[in-house]
């Protein structure tokens, strides 16, 4: 498991398909029950960049083509559906929303879910990226 930095009453962002939100592009979640310990001493907020930007569940699944979160929101790279079609605007607009959360309660963190355009840390997802660059610690489950 990454090693995870907090103190007791923390507030964090999570990745709500962590904790067992149906928010993915497969109307799944992907449940990671060793986190649910962590309920007891911090205050988890869960998000889902996806949904925030306006797509809908289930949705197409997309991939970063071009670079990683970071090229896409300086417009250099691009989030594209298994159709083809570009839906960067969404991905970045979930970021924005997210990265508004960040700074409205102040987290520590945000626990993240990997290998997600979004969320990922490896490769990185758009809105990892965007918690990054303001300066936020990020973690990848
Ligand atoms: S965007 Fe993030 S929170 Fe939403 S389903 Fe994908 S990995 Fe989970």
């Amino acid at each position: 498991m990454t090693s995870l930095q907090w103190r007791s009453s923390d507030t964090f962002l999570i990745s709500a398909c962590l904790l067992g939100v149906n928010c993915r592009y497969d109307g799944q979640s992907k449940s990671y029950p060793p986190l649910y310990g962590l309920i007891k001493h911090l205050r988890l907020v869960p998000v889902c960049p996806e949904q925030l930007g306006g797509l809908p569940t289930p949705r197409r699944p997309a991939e970063i083509k071009g670079g990683d979160g970071l090229a896409v929101l300086l417009g250099r790279a691009q989030v594209l559906n298994n159709q083809g079609e570009d839906v960067s605007e969404a991905f970045i607009r979930g970021a924005r929303e997210v990265l508004k959360l960040a700074q409205t309660l102040k987290i520590r963190g945000a626990i993240l879910k990997s290998r997600s355009p979004s969320c990922g840390l490896d490769p990185l997802g758009v809105t990892a990226a965007a918690l990054r660059q303001a300066g936020f610690k990020v973690y990848e489950f």
